[in-house]
């Protein structure tokens, strides 16, 4: 097979280039880093659930409505998807206090908002996603007004749903991020929903024990990080026991 010309290398994915134009290929690898990448780690087996979650959630989402960069997946660590000009805004949305909210504001971890809060951070790395309001994404013209409109209401939306999608598998959606991008799509723009949705970028605790099944497993080096993946995974119906393999291992569902 001819060698794919790689896009761009993320954190935890690859970008490569798709079979068609306007598509690229998003590899989910076993990588994990957190605190601005001063940490660093493989979660064995990670990219394949990751990808199987994260399908599944877009599926879900595009159900009702939602537009995604998501064309179709294509093997276990990899789906097609659609050549996106990445709106360079993080968007958090947060049902429950925790993380830097937590830490920021000296407040308990784990106390519910009395309303779901939408936040916004400037995607850099180099100066470590500061947090940013609705004015400086349009004064420096990161999001037109209507797109940041329309990246609101498609936020909220994507919260009531996805807490209403985890709450029946017993899962509390604690808080999550996105990304959006533009779609430029026979002579018309669109912004729709781009990256991923996994434990890798939500917190989620089983509404029974507060047990945290997302990537601060990892960040606070709790253990069994991969096995929290697979709880979700699990629940969702994407994870499915191997037959043959007797150990209670489970493998990614085809
Ligand atoms: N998050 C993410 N990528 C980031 C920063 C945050 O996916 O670069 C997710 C994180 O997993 C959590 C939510 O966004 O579900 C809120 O994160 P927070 O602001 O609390 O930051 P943290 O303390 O996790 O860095």
């Amino acid at each position: 097979m001819a060698r794919r010309r790689q896009v761009y290398e993320g954190k935890a994915k690859v970008l490569f280039e798709g079979p068609e134009p306007g598509t690229y290929i998003q590899h989910f690898k076993d990588d994990a880093t957190a605190f601005n990448a001063q940490k660093r780690g493989t979660i064995t087996g990670k990219g394949v659930i990751n990808n199987r979650i994260s399908e599944y959630l877009l599926l879900r989402l595009q159900e009702i409505g939602i537009p995604t960069h998501l064309v179709r997946s294509l093997n276990m660590r990899e789906q097609l998807v659609r050549q996106v000009e990445i709106i360079p805004v993080e968007v958090v949305v947060r049902n429950v206090i925790a993380g830097s909210l937590a830490t920021r504001l000296g407040m308990t971890e784990g106390t519910p908002l009395p309303r779901s809060i939408v936040e916004y951070y400037y995607k850099s790395d180099k100066l470590g996603d500061p947090m940013i309001s609705e004015e400086h994404i349009t004064c420096f013209g990161w999001a037109e007004p209507h797109e940041l409109d329309e990246i609101f209401s498609m936020s909220l939306r994507i919260n009531d749903f996805m807490s209403g999608l985890f709450a029946g598998v017993g899962i509390r959606l604690v808080d999550f991020k996105l990304e959006f991008g533009r779609w430029y799509h026979d002579e018309d723009v669109r912004v729709i929903l781009a990256d991923e949705i996994s434990p890798d970028t939500c917190r989620l605790w089983d509404m029974a024990t507060d047990e945290k099944l997302d990537k601060d497993r990892f960040r606070r080096d709790l253990g069994k990080v991969v096995e929290g993946y697979q709880e979700v995974a699990r629940r969702l119906g994407v994870l499915r026991e191997a037959p043959t393999a007797g150990n209670g291992q489970a493998t990614a569902a085809s």
